[in-house]
């Protein structure tokens, strides 16, 4: 028999469940829309209903879910989802346990998200690997010959929260100048917005038909793609940053392969082209040399393929 996974990636819009095999294929999908201010207790027994209810659910071996937020993986249980407004101290594992098939395995989504990288990027071939996924916040994931690294506490892989500049503007991690505080969503947008009311941009203010709050980094893509010439800077600077952090990385943990992945990353060769550029002028060239940087092409399926894979 082939044995087959649960995954399921619990976010604050979306619950993605999948059953997946042993080389992180999706065998079968469902997912449930979510509002962040649900009741634990009825997402999870929703969570139950819809996997029970899946064809190839009698082959499924073992269960692995990832949730956005600060999760105690010995216990099983969600500290803490700045997403997830309700679910503070929930004994997630427990709560799952007999319901769902094998050892309930729980982890972060950054975490879980480095071990889809694994398998969807770098198709099972890299041993060890930098996720950094680039949404409203920026989460790391580390794997290492082959499996998780989490730390001691379990907290390893913030990247996002690597400082840049000591002197920078201040985060909401206690610290200043890390890299979530420039290439974080809502910051690169309000960045943006600022550069545009001084410099002005034609494309911009036509994009968002003058309202500047309503700049996104998909807007700032699709300026660049139409050729202006502030959006491009904003890239080139943005990705320059990122690259400058990731040549660090790179020279500390030596990897074969750094996946980027998020909303943020849908930028594309705009963010990568200078990233790569910044690694290459920065880092060791024995280690950059090795290190393959890429944007994730699964970015959906990273979470739910990631978790399934976490009860393997
Ligand atoms: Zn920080």
């Amino acid at each position: 028999m082939n044995k087959m996974y649960l995954g399921v990636d619990l976010g604050g819009t979306e619950i993605k469940i999948a059953i997946v095999d042993q080389t992180g294929s999706i065998i079968e999908e469902t997912g449930i829309a979510n509002n962040g201010a649900s009741v634990p207790k009825t997402v999870i027994a929703e969570i139950i209903r819809r996997s029970r209810a899946m064809r190839n659910f009698s082959q499924v071996v073992g269960t692995g879910v990832g949730v956005a937020g600060d999760i105690d993986q010995k216990k099983g249980i969600v500290r803490f989802s700045p997403n997830l407004g309700n679910w503070k101290k929930v004994p997630l594992r427990k709560m799952l346990a007999g319901h769902l098939p094998g050892d309930i395995v729980v982890d972060n989504d950054a975490n879980v998200a480095a071990l889809g990288a694994v398998w969807l990027d770098a198709q099972g071939k890299a041993r060890n690997l930098i996720c950094v996924t680039l949404g409203t916040g920026v989460g790391g994931g580390i794997v290492c010959q082959g499996k998780l690294y989490r730390g001691s506490s379990g907290t390893a892989g913030e990247i996002g929260h690597m400082s840049f500049d000591h002197d920078g503007p201040k985060c909401n991690c206690g610290s200043s100048g890390c890299i979530e505080r420039y290439i974080g969503a809502p910051y690169l947008s309000r960045f943006a917005k600022g550069l545009v009311e001084v410099e002005g941009s034609k494309i911009i203010s036509k994009l968002v038909n003058n309202n500047l709050d309503a700049i996104t980094p998909a807007i700032l893509s699709q300026a660049a793609l139409m050729g202006d010439p502030l959006a491009k800077r904003i890239w080139v600077d943005a990705g320059e940053k990122l690259g400058v952090v990731l040549a660090s990385v790179i020279n500390f943990y030596n990897p074969d392969m750094v996946v980027l992945a998020g909303g943020v990353s849908k930028a594309g060769k705009l963010l990568l082209d200078p990233v790569k550029r910044m690694v290459k002028i920065r880092a060791f060239s024995t280690s950059s040399r090795e290190c393959k940087i890429v944007i994730s092409r699964y970015t959906q399926k990273l979470g739910v393929v990631g978790a399934a894979l976490l009860a393997k």
